[in-house]
């Protein structure tokens, strides 16, 4: 709405997955105030960086202008001259070597509408598979155990659902800080005592310090008391058999699995106290008992999921709540929480290398059918390159050119030694982005994008819920929206999209992707928004599994997963734990918080965290510089002691600004067995003092 030159603009926050919607007044491009809700997930709250938390669009690092790389310097282009180059280069290094030679990556800072077109350029104009996005650093475990057990992917359900259980337990989650309006929801219904609050975490955050029972194992130790639990819960007969005989197959199988988890194992494994683990059990199956009211909510993140075994561990706190009958009815389910906000939306659109949107398989005869018909090109079928294997396969001299798309992977992909080598190998970078990052010194071509605030499209949020945003003010002078940049390299290679406005691509995501069936941009006016799948009736879907479960025969499967101990237990050598993670003032990398002064200001740099133990230990003051040193490489930061980390745990945030002191620079190549997401988690390091 307008009044004399004051807007008022419906949007939606552009940092972490709760999906937060506020009114945003502005006055040409000034940001008057942000105005929270009234939201579907936050009501009329917000935190510190919805509030605040918007320079970063007006900043002076905004690109203006596409640059070209040439003779090792950056130069200024024209829109023109720089996409035709793009479009040059593809067509050449596709001529050369083959579709496979170059690989895309999407945002999850993006649109939905711009995730799906950045997967329909790898396939449609290039014939590639070789297309993912920044999920494969965090969540892809998590969907893995979910698909598996459950069949979507996403939150069981709302984060009102959350508030109706009678019982939430949080693993590897610093919830308070990562996704904070939720954990404002749980507070809220803990203080008012709906609900009992459990945290499983190595760090004592803040929602530890408010849990009930604040549960610390070993790094790396989930799937061992979650498998204790489930054994001692079917052992004791204590599982919930009427759900299991009508709702759930595999029962037998899933019980030999967990037979090695004794309580005696998995106390000497975890270091959780066996008592400590029986009497989370009793808990869960109290909390569980009355089928008229909530029962258990488990709420997890990348504690969880950057290990080795992510998806395995994401897989037992599925098995968890199936055999305890927590699907299906409001306060119940599973809940990986979203950290970026789109991160969701960008795994539906399908920029992933193995399905397109909706999570269809590029091998389902039907979804090759829909997909001729609307794209004009048969899908490929076998799986193309994940994130991680991009970079791999350009050091392997495999893959010569990358399109990234508003990802500051130089901070947020592990090892970011063996990521520079990457992109040093390629023949071709293009990165866009709203500034000149870390990432765009590789690039070839660094294209200016506009902001969230100057474009429209849709952002689903952790909920599953998809939600508008309207254009607040227009591009700045010289960037254009990441739609109109894909739309004009694909016209000049020969396909003629011809969008002229997001909800077209929005229409036609409705038409090949069941789970979108019935998205238009005219059932999601102002605050209206909905939850997938959506029917073609429009009709939306907040809380899954009610009556069956997203398999052929209606019912879920227990999945027999395997534990995957951590590769680096520190040693003599490297003889400190790393953990990672993100803080309330700074969202992942930095990159637009660090340009909001206010954020900034109050933390002004990464630093590590040390425990009083450790600290007293190595004679460290508050403050002290430190290096932090890996196989994979160093940083140079100040120490910070706290007792929020014990013994030979350190912390060291994933926000940083100078790249050289990324915490990145000392994770590692191991991966998640079946995701291939980075184990951030299990890193070793040794520390130095300066
Ligand atoms: Fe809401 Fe997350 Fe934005 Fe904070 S950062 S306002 S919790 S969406």
């Amino acid at each position: 709405t307008r009044s004399a030159s004051i807007q008022k603009t419906k949007t939606v926050c552009t940092y972490c997955g709760v999906g937060c919607s506020f009114e945003i007044w502005t006055k040409d491009r000034h940001i008057l105030k942000v105005e929270p809700g009234p939201g579907p997930a936050n009501g009329i709250s917000t935190c510190v960086k919805g509030k605040f938390g918007w320079e970063y669009v007006n900043s002076g690092d905004r690109l203006t202008t596409p640059l070209i790389r040439e003779n090792g310097r950056f130069r200024e282009a024209s829109w023109d001259e720089a996409l035709d180059l793009i479009a040059w280069r593809l067509g050449e290094i596709k001529g050369q070597h083959g579709p496979d030679a170059l690989a895309f990556i999407a945002s999850s800072k993006a649109t939905n509408e711009e995730a799906y077109l950045v997967q329909k350029f790898a396939r449609q104009v290039i014939g590639t598979n070789n297309v993912d996005n920044c999920s494969r650093y965090c969540q892809s475990p998590a969907t893995q155990g979910l698909m598996r057990t459950v069949g979507y992917g996403g939150d069981s359900g709302t984060i009102h659902d959350i508030e109706n259980a009678r019982l939430v337990i949080t693993v590897g989650s610093n919830t308070a800080e990562s996704h904070p309006v939720l954990a404002t929801r749980v507070k809220r219904a803990h203080k008012l005592g709906r609900t009992q609050l459990v945290v499983v975490d190595i760090r004592e955050h803040e929602l530890a310090r408010r849990a009930d029972t604040f549960l610390r194992p070993r790094p790396g130790t989930d799937f061992v008391w979650l498998s204790a639990l489930s054994r001692l819960i079917l052992d004791n007969g204590w599982a919930d058999d009427a759900f299991l005989q009508t709702r759930v197959n595999g029962l037998e199988e899933f019980r030999a699995s967990v037979d090695a988890f004794t309580l005696a194992y998995a106390e000497a494994e975890t270091g959780l106290a066996a008592a400590e683990i029986e009497a989370l059990a009793r808990q869960i199956v109290a909390a569980g008992q009355d089928k008229t009211k909530g029962g258990v909510c488990i709420l997890w993140a990348m504690g969880v999921t950057q290990q080795c075994g992510g998806s395995e561990t994401s897989t037992a706190i599925s098995n968890l709540l199936l055999i305890t009958g927590n699907y299906g009815r409001t306060g119940t389910g599973a809940y990986p929480l979203r950290g970026h906000n789109n991160v969701q939306g960008a795994s539906d659109m399908g920029a992933m290398p193995d399905q397109v949107s909706g999570y269809q398989k590029v091998a389902d005869p039907l979804t090759v059918q829909t997909h001729e018909r609307e794209w004009g090109v048969t899908l490929r079928p076998e799986r193309g390159l994940d994130n991680t294997q991009m970079i791999d396969a350009a050091i392997a001299g495999n893959l010569k050119a990358l399109w990234l798309t508003g990802e500051e992977m130089s901070l947020t992909d592990a090892n970011a030694n063996h990521l520079e080598k990457g992109y040093e190998a390629l023949e071709f970078m293009v990165v866009q982005d709203l500034y000149f990052t870390h990432t765009a010194r590789y690039a070839d071509v660094v294209l200016p994008a506009a902001s969230a605030l100057e474009k429209e499209g849709t952002f689903t949020s952790t909920e599953r819920r998809v939600q508008r945003l309207y254009e607040a003010m227009p591009p700045l002078k010289g960037t254009r929206p990441d739609w109109q940049i894909y739309t004009a390299v694909a016209e000049r290679m020969g396909q003629s999209w011809g969008y002229t406005h997001p909800a077209e691509i929005m229409a036609e995501i409705a038409r090949v992707t069941p789970i979108m069936a019935g998205v238009s941009y005219d059932r999601l006016q102002g605050f209206d928004s909905l939850c997938w799948p959506v029917a073609e009736d429009g009709t939306d879907t907040p809380l899954l599994y009610v009556d069956r479960f997203n398999f052929p025969d209606g019912k879920a499967r227990l999945y027999p997963a395997q534990y995957q101990p951590r590769q680096h237990t520190p040693d003599a050598e490297f003889d400190l734990h790393l953990n990672s993670g993100r803080m309330l003032e700074h969202f992942h990398e930095g990159n637009m918080t660090f340009r909001v002064a206010g954020l900034a200001a109050s933390v002004p740099d990464t630093f590590v965290e040390i425990s009083p133990e450790l600290a007293a230990e190595r004679q460290i003051t508050n403050g002290q510089w430190v290096r932090l040193i890996s196989p994979n490489g160093a940083v140079k930061v100040q120490a910070h002691i706290t007792g929020r980390v014990s013994g030979h745990e350190v912390y060291v945030p994933m926000n940083a600004r100078h790249a050289e002191d990324a915490v990145n620079r000392l994770t590692g190549n191991n991966r998640d067995t079946v995701t291939n997401t980075p184990a951030y988690k299990d890193t070793a390091v040794r520390l130095e003092v300066l």
